[in-house]
């Protein structure tokens, strides 16, 4: 077995506190990654403070991977020691299901190993994550990383990035659409760079007027703050397309209003509460309400290689694993700027 130490949860209410344990030694297929940096989530929150249901502690959360190959299985040909990789929020799934077959591995019939939290293939070995120095996955779970990218920015493109572009693409963002993002925060600035590069007309719908230059410097074209009622009069009818990253509860109803005849809000954000919601706004113009998880592996490849092409990388803020819980406490309260990226050298 391979000894790794990282930043465990031991309880909902506990701080995150120094945790080591073992990675399985390399299979024929498998990567040993030694992990540089890694990002924070707001769904490693939600998840280690059982906001979710109760979770499977110790926990090492982190599904924003970013490192650099030590060693690879007899069998694998995809990736080599020292090439710079990613690992997201997913392990392994069952790889036979539709859509495995269909390459949305995301949405496995059988459900995904979850990057931790979860199970490994032989369904009892917790699965755990990021906030530790060396991870073993399969190389079909690994990604990528072009070497213009600097690891540390890297790391949040592998939720955060995935995420946002997943949704853009799948509704078309681009010349002509009009997209608005709900929740400048981690995901939300990701989205913002990557709906900007797609062409797209964008707007930052945000709870606060905090981070309004921040947002133009970031190149959305519009800054709402949606404190002031009045804007959703203003903005009726205005997009095609609304992504909801917001990890809190909103009247989705306002939100409705604000799409064109046939738009779509799309809710990526996941509160530990139920969103309510009326039907009308969403019947009176054909409006869709959808979601979206993740993206798939070919999709996150595809992601990072269209942000190396374009130059884009999240605004991070690097620190060290014993700041963790300060982190914690700063994005609970809106106020990161705009990931939060463990240093893992500094384990
Ligand atoms: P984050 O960095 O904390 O950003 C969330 C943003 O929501 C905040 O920056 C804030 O933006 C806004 N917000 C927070 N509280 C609010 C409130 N009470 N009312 C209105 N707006 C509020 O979180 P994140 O890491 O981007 O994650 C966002 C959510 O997505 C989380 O629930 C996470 O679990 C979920 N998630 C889902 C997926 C998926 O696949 N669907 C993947 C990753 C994460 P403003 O200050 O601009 O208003
Ligand atoms: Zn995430």
């Amino acid at each position: 077995m391979i000894q790794a130490k990282g930043i465990a949860a031991f309880s909902a209410k506990e701080p995150l506190g120094p945790f080591s344990f073992t990675r399985r030694d390399p299979k024929e297929y498998d990567v040993v990654i030694d992990i540089k940096y890694c990002g924070i989530c707001h769904s490693d929150i939600h998840t280690v403070r059982s906001e979710w249901g109760a979770a499977n502690y110790p926990v090492v959360p982190g599904h924003e991977i970013a490192g650099v190959v030590r060693a690879v299985g007899s069998k694998v040909t995809k990736y080599e020691v020292g090439d710079h990789v990613g690992v997201g929020c997913f392990v392994d799934s069952c790889r036979e299901c539709e859509h495995c077959q269909q390459d949305l591995e995301q949405y496995c019939l059988q459900g995904i190993n979850a990057t931790y939290n979860s199970f490994e293939k032989d369904g009892k070995t917790p699965t755990q994550g990021g906030y530790s120095n060396v991870i073993v996955v399969d190389e079909n779970y690994v990604l990528r990383i072009p070497k213009s990218l600097p690891l540390d920015k890297a790391a949040p493109l592998l939720c955060a990035g995935i995420t946002l572009y997943s949704p853009l693409m799948h509704w078309k963002a681009g010349p002509g659409k009009k997209v608005a993002v709900m929740g400048l925060g981690g995901l939300g600035h990701m989205g913002v760079k990557i709906a900007r590069a797609l062409g797209a007309d964008v707007t930052v719908l945000s709870h606060s007027d905090k981070k309004r230059e921040d947002a133009l410097r970031m190149g959305v074209h519009h800054f709402v703050v949606t404190q002031d009622k009045k804007v959703f009069e203003d903005l009726e009818g205005k997009f095609d397309l609304i992504i909801n990253t917001v990890s809190a509860d909103v009247n989705m109803g306002d939100y409705f209003n604000l799409l064109k005849l046939d738009g779509s809000l799309v809710v990526v954000g996941l509160p530990d509460k139920p969103l309510s919601i009326h039907p009308f706004p969403l019947v009176l113009m054909r409006r869709s309400y959808a979601g979206s998880l993740i993206g798939s592996i070919r999709e996150t490849q595809d992601m990072l290689d269209f942000c190396a092409k374009h130059n884009i990388t999240p605004d991070i803020e690097l620190i060290t694993p014993s700041q963790v819980n300060e982190a914690y406490e700063r994005v609970t309260k809106s106020d990161v700027r705009y990931r939060f990226v463990i240093d893992i050298a500094k384990i």
